[in-house]
């Protein structure tokens, strides 16, 4: 890619011991068993982890929640058990012993990793086991304590960067686009699932943003259905001139993973090679225009052997400039066999890419929920660029 330069230093991997102790229990499908599988086919591509997850500090979280919901999680942090309060409970967000610093780690990698990338130290770095983005100032959400993206950016805006952050998580980016609602210094683009037939049922065309910051709220709504076609296409449409109109100095990514196909949680239909080629869009505006700071995330993701570890290898490829490899490593595909066929999720792919549609037949529905995402798209870029040039004009 023209001006990236090829021999920066690598990105930052931001994974240790406390990221697996984000875990919900065995019956809970955001499990830690996806670090497993994606951190060590990370490292059959050279990776190796750099910055452990440490704790944020009471006050940084309170940079983004309210101390009293802090001060319900540690209380479920010392004890589990006790009535449903601030969105943790039995259900999506249940307490578990120890949950308050598990959930600070998460918030406290993807801090440390922006302070890097704003000192200089990195261009890029990735956290896999960040991305949290449905949590709340005052409640937990959908597997979600503490909002490590949303932190991340709040950091950068206390060096007053304007930040863009990318959503590519199938569910609405909700807990992000609340925090900084009313900050026209953050561009949030989620690109999802209707809220009309998935959770968190928002994220609308009409969710631009509160008093003084319309514009920068961006949200891409498909139909059920959609596949690699329709999403690849409406987030060509719309990043590339909201990049310009906003021009960021700080790009926060969330790559959730569960878009693919194959998530048994969701109803899209992309596959891992459209992941890939959106990472290395990112990539693009990151350098393009933001001197290349550049913050990824993981997210969401429930088919932990197919699906979980390619995505993440795809984010990091793209933030080592280095082209998509074709085969996976047999060995790692050996390792991780007999676990995904006692999971349900055998046989693993034996390549980075999927096969077009993800070898599954293109139907008639699929082809309209394709169209439609275009419509889609130019829509909500018809809303929000003219939004923007007024602020800027101002
Ligand atoms: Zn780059």
């Amino acid at each position: 890619m023209p001006g990236v330069p090829t021999t920066a230093k690598p990105p930052l991997l931001v994974y240790g011991p406390r990221s697996a102790t984000y875990d919900f229990g065995p019956a809970h499908p955001l499990t830690p068993r996806r670090f497993g599988t994606g951190i060590s086919l990370l490292e059959t591509l050279g990776a190796v982890p750099y910055l452990a997850p440490e704790p944020a500090t009471d006050a940084e979280l309170e940079w983004i929640h309210e101390p009293a919901y802090i001060a319900a999680v540690k209380a479920f942090s010392r004890q589990p058990l006790g009535s449903s309060r601030a969105g943790i409970g039995p259900g999506d967000t249940p307490a578990f012993a120890g949950m308050h610093e598990a959930s600070a780690a998460v918030a406290g990698g993807s801090l440390r990793a922006m302070e890097a990338i704003l000192r200089g130290d990195v261009l890029h770095a990735f956290h896999p086991g960040g991305g949290l983005h449905h949590a709340m100032p005052a409640r937990a959400s959908g597997f979600c304590v503490y909002d490590d993206p949303a932190l991340a950016i709040a950091r950068a805006r206390l060096d007053g960067l304007r930040v863009m952050y990318i959503d590519l998580d199938v569910h609405h980016g909700d807990g992000v686009q609340a925090i900084h609602w009313a900050d026209p210094g953050v561009l949030t683009v989620s690109i999802h699932e209707s809220g009309f037939s998935l959770f968190p049922g928002t994220g609308f065309a009409d969710e631009i943003g509160g008093p003084g910051a319309e514009g920068t709220k961006v949200n891409i709504a498909l139909d059920p259905g959609t596949g690699e076609i329709g999403w690849v296409e409406a987030l060509e449409i719309a990043l590339p001139p909201l990049a310009a109109a906003f021009r960021p100095e700080v790009v926060v990514s969330q790559h959730g993973a569960d878009a693919h196909a194959f998530d048994p949680l969701a109803h899209l239909l992309v596959t891992t090679t459209a992941m890939g080629r959106l990472a290395r869009l990112v990539d693009g505006l990151a350098h393009q225009h933001a001197s290349g700071r550049w913050l990824a995330t993981g997210g969401g993701g429930y088919d932990v052997y197919r699906v979980v570890p390619r995505v993440w290898a795809h984010v990091w490829l793209a933030q080592s400039h280095m082209t998509p490899i074709g085969e996976l490593s047999p060995a790692w595909c050996d390792r991780w066999a007999a676990d995904a066929e006692r999971y349900g999720q055998a046989p693993i792919p034996t390549s980075l890419d999927d096969p077009a549609n993800a070898g599954l037949p293109y139907s008639r529905s699929q082809a309209h929920a394709d169209e439609r995402a275009v419509v889609i798209a130019e829509d909500v870029l018809g809303r929000a660029l003219p939004l923007l040039a007024a602020r800027d004009a101002r």
